[in-house]
């Protein structure tokens, strides 16, 4: 079953990048593993899978420990403290979202001697629920971050807010990849725009994304996360 899915959301992933005209561009699909067992992340890294995805570092870590050839990104709320930690293992934080987490980030970076490479994670919807700085204070903030030698911003993060419908997840994602233009400028590439999950990422690929976190499309619907 993984590997019809995975063939059914790669082919869908090509479709929209062709009906986009962004034929040759690839697009990195991160396979969201929240909930899912080592077994089944066995199998989809047989399968040819190498980004994998995980909102919740205390669930990660022995994932990380078992797999540590696969390159992991950091997709959930990632708490202070807990910088160094994420920063180790993790290839990509794709949720900066305030300047005290940067400069911790900075921080451990420096201990670790290593580089935190991030993505901005912006709150395009405004909805309360959601983590993620205001599209207007962006552009002050990846001035701010700009001084902090060892964090890298590679770009962009969204969430769209949940729907049955996933074109409602498209001005979300049209204004990200606006954002993307407005803040870009020499020594700062945004490159990256991760944007789009299980019920919206065809129509984030059309809107230019270039990551796509993808959980229950790949592996099945998922028992509530406790805690
Ligand atoms: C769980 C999660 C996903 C994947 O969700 P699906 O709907 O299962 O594809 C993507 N991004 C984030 C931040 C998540 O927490």
């Amino acid at each position: 079953m993984l590997a019809e899915n995975l063939k059914a959301v790669r082919k869908e992933i090509g479709a929209a990048l062709e009906r986009a005209g962004r034929g040759p561009e690839k697009v990195c699909l991160v396979a969201v593993t929240k909930t899912v067992d080592a077994e089944r992340i066995g199998e989809a890294a047989a399968l040819g899978l190498k980004d994998f995805g995980e909102n919740r570092l205390q669930e990660a870590l022995p994932k990380l420990k078992l797999f540590p050839r696969l390159r992991w990104h950091f997709i959930g709320h990632l708490q202070t403290n807990k910088a160094g930690e994420a920063l180790t293992g993790f290839e990509l934080i794709h949720s900066l979202d305030r300047f005290r987490l940067a400069r911790r980030l900075q921080h451990q970076a420096e201990r670790f001697d290593t580089e935190a490479r991030c993505l901005v994670q912006v709150n395009i919807s405004g909805e309360k629920s959601k983590h993620g700085l205001a599209a207007g204070e962006l552009p002050d903030f990846l001035e701010a971050v700009s001084d902090l030698s060892r964090v890298r911003v590679e770009g962009l993060m969204t969430m769209a807010p949940w729907s049955d419908d996933p074109e409602e997840a498209r001005p979300v994602f049209r204004r990200l990849k606006e954002l993307q233009k407005a803040c870009s400028r020499p020594g700062l590439a945004l490159k990256q725009l991760s944007m789009g999950m299980s019920g919206d990422y065809i129509v984030a690929v059309e809107e230019g994304a270039t990551m796509v976190r993808v959980g229950s499309s790949l592996f099945g619907p998922r028992l509530p996360q406790r805690g």
